[in-house]
């Protein structure tokens, strides 16, 4: 384990320092950020950014907003994020719930424990693991880390554990090797997805990539 998070924080440093800090995640407000994690699924980001533009513009960015619209009209303004059927309702589902059990406040969702909310989101449409840890982490400042597919593939090419361990195994490896700190969970996985999205593609980049020359399998 001290291992562990040796490599991990060396990881996190070389990162930070090559790149410098992303300021995640890219949204005004903690329910912009809900939108943006149920948008994101199976999308680019640039999708969501249209989707999420739309909104705005027909002022329908709040979740009170959502619950009262005809789920029609709402998957013709979502078009661009794709899947809109099923992100509308997606949206929807959440929408009712927040409306019912926190009055549509962030605060009073933020005042539930970490454990008991996660499980709670995760029972909600179409919310799973990596988008309500975004949700946790993101608009709820909850220390939880988000794994996704980059985290995965970068790990798996330094060695760390096999692509096809299980989204758990990877959250574990993370969340007991380093401390629960909000602020470093937040900068650490927006690192990854830069490094992924930029570098460590199927066909991996090492040559440009800040991780260079770091223990390989
Ligand atoms: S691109 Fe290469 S050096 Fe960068 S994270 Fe992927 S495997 Fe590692």
């Amino acid at each position: 384990m001290a291992g562990n998070k040796r490599i991990l924080m060396t990881v996190y440093n070389r990162l930070l320092k090559a790149i410098g800090p992303r300021n995640w995640w890219p949204a005004e407000t903690a329910q912009e950020v809900i939108f943006g994690a149920i948008l994101t699924q199976n999308t680019s980001w640039q999708n969501v950014e249209q989707a999420l533009s739309a909104l705005k513009k027909k002022r329908k960015l709040s979740f009170r907003a959502v619950r009262d619209m005809d789920r029609q009209e709402l998957a013709e303004i979502i078009r661009p994020a794709r899947f809109l059927n099923q992100k509308a309702r997606a949206l929807q589902e959440f929408a009712d719930h927040f409306g019912k059990r926190y009055r549509f406040s962030i605060k009073k969702m933020k005042a539930r424990e970490m454990e008991p909310l996660r499980d709670e989101l995760l029972g909600l449409y179409r919310i799973g693991p990596e988008t309500a840890d975004s949700i946790l982490l993101y608009a709820l400042d909850k220390p939880v880390f988000v794994i996704d597919a980059y985290t995965r593939r970068i790990f798996s090419r330094h060695g760390m554990l096999s692509e096809e361990r299980t989204y758990d195994d990877f959250q574990h490896l993370f969340m007991e090797a380093l401390p629960p700190d909000v602020g470093l969970y937040n900068e650490y996985h927006a690192l990854l997805v830069h490094v992924g999205n930029r570098f460590c593609k199927p066909k991996p980049q090492c040559d440009r990539c800040p991780l260079k020359g770091l223990r390989h399998t």
